[in-house]
């Protein structure tokens, strides 16, 4: 069965809440907060609410501030707000809606409408996350695609100079795969990319970013590592490849490590220096990892 989506209720009153709670506990997951700040932290909570209804008055932080601060912060921009209000007059909706809120519901509301219109934002958003998806995986291995790589990593690399932090980047491409193409098939082949993909992901912290780079080539970004601590994880990486068969076949891959320069080292000098490495490894035998200069 497909995952309830789930909805933030937030109002200083309980009895709206459960009133709202009543009308569409069935359909989804609904987590729920009586004041602004409760609602910012549960907004960046598991599981992410999928829509906020959201009270306009409230003591200390009003809808208004609460949907600004979602709004200003990554994490809940694109969480879509509906404000559920008294607040009546015109100049209120066209506040509420200018503000960013995808909808506006004045009280008393006809129960019917609510979950009509709950229903179509739900529908809009998981079109959304769905169009996000795509346009950010790769969609054979479901690793980050080339685009967010770039992006991400240029976020990173300029927090590693802001900060005086180390970071390496490991660029990986598979030994011979156009003879696993050759000789067992291009579905082989693909399945192949996707389970070193899973073992690579497998292997890697969390925060580390890892984006298949291009055909069987894929770059991982290392914070808080050094070229000694890069050099370990890239042998962690080559030894859970070869430790055993991948559909059946012996699946190799070299390594080209790089480690971050000081002062202003773009992202993608890093990464010429991190595939000269991988050039190395290839010219000396592959199968191995090297580091860059
Ligand atoms: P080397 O050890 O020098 O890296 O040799 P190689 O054969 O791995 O390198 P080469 O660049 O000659 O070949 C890469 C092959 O990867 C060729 C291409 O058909 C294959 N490839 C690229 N993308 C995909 C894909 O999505 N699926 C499959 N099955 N094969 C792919
Ligand atoms: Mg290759
Ligand atoms: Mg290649």
């Amino acid at each position: 069965m497909e995952k309830k989506s789930t909805l933030l209720i937030v109002d200083d009153a309980p009895s709206n809440i459960q009133l709202l709670a009543g009308l569409l506990k069935d359909k989804y997951q609904i987590k729920i907060a009586t004041d602004g700040q409760r609602c910012l932290d549960l907004a960046q909570s598991d599981p992410v609410p999928d829509l906020i209804l959201l009270d306009v008055q409230m003591p200390e932080m009003n809808g208004y501030e609460v949907c600004r601060h979602l709004q200003a912060n990554d994490s809940t921009r694109q969480i879509p707000i509906i404000f559920v209000t008294g607040k009546d007059q015109t100049e209120d909706e066209e506040f509420g809606l200018i503000l960013g809120a995808v909808d506006y519901i004045i009280k008393p509301y006809s129960p019917a409408i609510v979950e009509a219109r709950v229903a179509t934002h739900i529908k809009l958003k998981q079109q959304n996350d769905a169009l996000r998806r795509l346009a950010m995986e790769d969609q054979l291995t479901g690793l980050y695609n080339r685009h967010v790589l770039m992006d991400v990593s240029t976020k990173r690399i300029s927090q590693a100079h802001r900060h005086n932090l180390t970071l390496s980047v490991l660029m990986i491409d598979i030994d011979h795969f156009k003879a696993v193409n050759d000789e067992h098939g291009h579905s082989v082949g693909d399945a192949v990319l996707r389970q070193v993909a899973a073992i690579f992901k497998q292997q890697i912290r969390t925060e580390d970013v890892i984006a298949r780079f291009g055909g069987e080539e894929f770059v991982i970004i290392l914070d808080n590592c050094d070229l000694a601590k890069g050099t370990k994880k890239a042998e962690l990486l080559r030894a859970a490849l070869t430790g055993s068969p991948i559909e059946g076949l012996r699946v190799s891959a070299s390594f080209g490590l790089a480690q971050l320069r000081d002062k202003d080292e773009t992202f993608e000098q890093v990464l010429h220096r991190a595939d000269e490495a991988l050039y190395n490894a290839k010219n000396n035998g592959r199968n191995r990892v090297e580091l860059a200069d």
